[in-house]
């Protein structure tokens, strides 16, 4: 797909109601020379915690007002906060893909959480905003070929957010990856960064790949 994007990107701004928590930077929107064609989330203690695997499972309750479910014992299962924001903040460019890389053995469980979970300010699920899904135990690196394969976007321009290093092993594709703290999962403050970080990177590779004749 050709897709051109301007050469400086500026990040959108946040809904209003979180400005007196913004950093100063947040406020502005920091500058990017290139932004990923698709970002693609791990879930377990990316997007949610604990391990999907580890409750009971269904049927799950939704509590709307705290964006939390309940397995079938009662037992609390939630979305690290920011993640809904960081979902629409995606949505706002609209040449960028989300997409899901999960090695869970219950993905029938995933598709209903990712169903029941909303993004408050779209009036949607997660569901609703992912292109592409790859669910299904196994070596990271055979999700990434999946989604390379449905999306014919590149694995350079793809960003991926994971909580297990073992995971790691889907830059020898090509793809960045960016490493989050299982206990805190999927944080604005490391999306940010990652996006900065995205952007500096495919500034070398870029350099170094046209220093080799091989772009
Ligand atoms: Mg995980």
């Amino acid at each position: 797909m050709n897709r051109k994007q301007p050469s400086f990107l500026r990040l959108p701004s946040l809904p209003a109601h979180r400005s007196s928590t913004m950093t100063l930077k947040e406020k502005n929107g920091p500058m990017y020379t290139r932004l990923p064609k698709m970002i693609v989330f791990d879930l377990d203690c990316t997007l949610w915690t604990p391990w999907i695997d580890y409750t009971y499972g269904p049927p799950f309750q939704y509590d709307a007002e705290t964006n939390t479910m309940k397995d079938k014992r009662g037992e609390a299962f939630r979305l690290f906060k920011h993640v809904p924001e960081v979902f629409a903040m995606i949505k706002q460019w609209p040449d960028i893909k989300i997409g899901i890389a999960s090695r869970s053995t219950t993905p029938d469980w995933c598709h209903t959480a990712l169903k029941m979970f909303q993004v408050p300010s779209m009036d949607c699920s997660l569901y609703d905003l992912i292109d592409h899904m790859e669910i299904y135990p196994g070596e990271k690196r055979q999700h990434f070929k999946e989604l390379h394969k449905a999306s014919g976007i590149d694995y350079n321009e793809m960003l991926f957010f994971d909580d297990e290093h073992r995971n790691k092993s889907v830059t020898w594709l090509g793809v960045h990856f960016e490493l989050l703290d299982p206990s805190k999962g999927l944080t604005m403050h490391h999306f940010n960064l990652a996006l900065e970080r995205f952007s500096k990177q495919s500034k070398r590779t870029q350099t170094t790949l046209d220093q080799y004749g091989m772009k």
